[in-house]
């Protein structure tokens, strides 16, 4: 049953959004210690769905365990049913995380508490089709080689950054490129660029690898190679995509301006069919609340 007050999964249990609290000491909040997944539910023919749940869950397995945190991804599995129908949720963003509470103020991890919470958010049907003004970022992207792109609370410091600024000078989302002027991602999705119908996905050591991107991939059978600023550029269309960004294609890059985006619209009307269930032959990437 649906209340005002959300139910969330918290250590193993539901309870009340109301009744929980974190103590200040809580170590992910003074070092982001913490992993967290960002995964969608839809309403489909057959009731409520998560998209591609088991490869969310085992993302989220390799960052907690680069943490050293506990995860147990059928437990995390459980949970996040569990949690979707106690809210009745079903067009829903999903929000699972795991973190370091308390124990010592130290960097030494090996001692503290660990939690795990999964919150669900109701959500209208479709957010894609946002055009998105775009702007290359003056900030890099955490390289790889020092915080690996995985769902690291305190990796998000990083878009948070990029974000503010591109906001601060009139646009919607930052695109990050590395110093060799390689593209690497958005701040929370991936890039794709549409260039005499050849679709590309954008490539990169240092992008998370989104799981939206490989689902695209597969459903268009899209090359996947580094690319350029330059060449995104001058491409045809240009969109990113992720899990709560669905697909959005891109109006503007700085001063390029982007027309008519014909793939981009193909592409996401065909999205949006295999997340709501619509498409049999991609049914397998749907969890049945
Ligand atoms: N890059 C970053 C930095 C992200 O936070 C996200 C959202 N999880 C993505 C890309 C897209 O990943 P996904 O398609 O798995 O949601």
């Amino acid at each position: 049953t649906s209340t005002d007050t959300p139910m969330l999964w918290f250590d193993g249990e539901l309870a009340s959004a109301d009744s929980l609290q974190a103590p200040l000491t809580t170590h992910a909040m003074h070092y982001g210690t913490g992993v967290f997944e960002g995964i969608r539910s839809y309403a489909t023919r057959n009731g409520a769905a998560v998209f591609r749940l088991p490869e969310h869950l085992q993302r989220m397995r390799k960052g907690a365990e680069l943490l050293g945190l506990d995860f147990d991804v059928e437990r995390a599995f459980e949970a996040t049913l569990e949690t979707l129908r106690a809210n009745d949720h079903r067009d829903a963003y999903i929000r699972p995380l795991a973190w370091f509470g308390t124990g010592s103020i130290g960097l030494d991890v090996s001692h503290l508490s660990q939690h795990f919470m999964v919150a669900t958010m109701a959500q209208r049907v479709h957010l894609a089709g946002d055009r998105t003004r775009l702007t290359v970022s003056p900030w890099r992207r955490n390289p790889a080689s020092a915080l690996p792109p995985l769902k690291l609370c305190g990796g998000y410091v990083n878009s948070i950054l990029a974000k503010r600024e591109a906001k601060s000078r009139g646009f919607d989302e930052a695109l990050f490129v590395d110093d060799d002027g390689n593209v690497v991602e958005c701040t929370g999705a991936n890039v794709f660029m549409v260039r005499n119908g050849q679709v590309t996905a954008v490539e990169h050591r240092d992008a998370l690898p989104g799981i939206t991107r490989d689902t695209l991939i597969k459903l268009s059978g899209a090359e996947s190679r580094t690319v350029t600023h330059h060449e995104l550029l001058d491409a045809d269309e240009v969109f990113v995509c992720g899990t709560a960004a669905e697909t959005a294609p891109i109006s503007v890059l700085d001063r390029r301006e982007f027309g008519d985006n014909p793939v981009t619209r193909e592409l996401s009307a065909l999205y949006a069919r295999v997340v709501r269930g619509e498409e049999p032959a991609h049914a397998g990437w749907l969890t049945a609340v």
